[in-house]
């Protein structure tokens, strides 16, 4: 037996159709605000990730997939697609000084130890919103995040979901020079207590020090200087501004004055978003401002930019524990129709509908799937059922016909119930309708 690589998956029913829904309510919800759909390469130059990411990050350091292809070229599958997309927004010229938005959907690589709902193949979902330096689009991209989630959530009959998000502000340029020298001065009195990553750190990225898990750093952390503290005068009045605009809008945030994300594209705000199901704490996305990015990876061009990036493995996760109908199965039906005239002039009928059915989003929404079989009995046709695991069969048989009616059985209650066969022309655009009524 061959098995798949650890830390991957194979996406098997009802997996696969739930993710397949997810993804279009992320499409279907982000083009309404504008955003467009970006695909890029799956490997890149590891030089793209070592100057943005930052080749002291963790990502760089520890977890990329690297590998040199046979021109001897070092190639990375891509840990991220932030700086993907920009890369792509310059190689493409589709900056001109106006506003971009895009959306992505795609796998993203990482060497980490494998856990519940983080895979070494995971599929991430984002946006990016180029060319707008100002805190206006902070907002958007935390707005959108929150609100694309509760869209999705809702769609699962997971309601009164209540958000936090997590928010700081690491600064610019010009204030975090003062700022990382603040830290370190700190810092290094503790050179001895931290853990082995962060005394490296201390040299070569004391922010980093702030998000690391270890208790020790954790403890000692708590009395660090505060970057909000250190942000000169434009960093403040554009965290100030955000931070009224969240509370005008009722977005609940607090404050997090170590949040940094481990990524050295951030300047001023980063944030994350949680969610509190069952009393556990649960992170959904993250994101920020990159206003250095563009210029990380070609010193030409200087394009503001913020987004947010988000698991789909963890929202799946969260959807199969917390939706109480499942309703991401699709309710599968089958149509049994005796195969003399009348029976095969309804099917021809009931094919032609359903044809028609991208004019029915209802339909669509809800999750159908139609089967069709000729039968003569009711007998063959339930085996048929039974083997397909479906959850219902319509069916008209000459004693149907006979007396005017089709029947509709539900296989999981047993549940059956006669309709005039008059009332078939409406059967399929009125699917819920009928099934309601044998239902209940
Ligand atoms: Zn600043
Ligand atoms: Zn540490």
């Amino acid at each position: 037996m061959i098995e798949r690589p650890r830390g991957t998956n194979d996406f098997i029913p009802p997996e696969s159709i739930l993710r397949e829904k997810i993804i279009k309510l992320i499409s279907e919800y982000l083009k309404i605000f504008g955003y467009k759909l970006i695909e890029t390469p799956i490997f890149e130059k590891s030089e793209l990730f070592k100057r943005s990411v930052g080749d002291t990050s963790d990502i760089v350091l520890k977890e990329m997939y690297e590998f040199k292809d046979k021109k001897g070229r070092d190639l990375v599958l891509r840990p991220e697609l932030t700086a993907s997309v920009v890369r792509a927004v310059i190689q493409n010229r589709l900056y001109n000084n106006n506003h971009l938005k895009f959306y992505y959907i795609g796998p993203i690589f990482r060497y980490e130890r494998p856990q519940l709902g983080r895979f070494r193949q995971a599929t991430q979902f984002g946006i990016e919103y180029l060319g707008n330096p100002s805190f206006l689009a902070d907002f958007e991209i935390i707005f959108l995040t929150q609100n694309l989630y509760r869209y999705i959530f809702n769609n699962f009959n997971i309601k009164n979901i209540e958000f936090k998000i997590h928010i700081n502000s690491i600064g610019c340029n010009n204030c975090r020079p003062n700022y990382k020298q603040k830290l370190y001065e700190y810092f290094v009195n503790y050179e001895k207590d931290l853990c082995q990553d962060c005394q490296k750190r201390l040299n070569s990225n004391v922010l980093r020090i702030l998000d690391c898990k270890n208790m020790v750093c954790r403890n000692i952390s708590l009395n660090a200087p505060k970057s909000v503290d250190y942000l000169c005068l434009e960093c403040k009045n554009h965290f100030e501004n955000l931070l009224n605009l969240l509370k005008m809008n009722n977005i609940n945030f607090v404050i997090d004055n170590y949040l940094v994300r481990g990524l050295d594209y951030y300047n001023r705000t980063v944030f994350e978003v949680k969610t509190i199901l069952d009393n556990n704490t649960i992170d959904l996305a993250g994101g920020g401002r990159y206003d250095y990015l563009a210029n990380f990876i070609d010193n030409n061009y200087n394009i503001a930019g913020c987004g947010f990036a988000g698991g789909l493995e963890r929202l799946t996760l969260i959807i199969n524990n917390y939706n109480p109908q499942k309703s991401f199965n699709m309710i599968k039906i089958l149509f049994s129709l005796i195969s003399e005239q009348k029976g095969l002039g309804i099917f021809k009928y009931l094919l032609s509908t359903i044809e028609n059915i991208n004019t029915n989003a209802n339909l669509l929404k809800d999750n159908y799937s139609f089967y069709f079989s000729i039968d003569n009995s009711l007998k063959s046709a339930l085996k048929l059922a039974n083997n397909m695991d479906l959850d219902y069969i319509i069916f008209i048989g000459e004693q149907e016909i006979e007396k005017n009616i089709f029947q509709i059985k539900n296989l999981k209650t047993g549940k059956q119930k006669e309709f005039s066969l008059n009332e078939i022309n409406l059967l399929v655009k009125n699917i819920n309708d009928f099934l309601d009524k044998l239902n209940r």
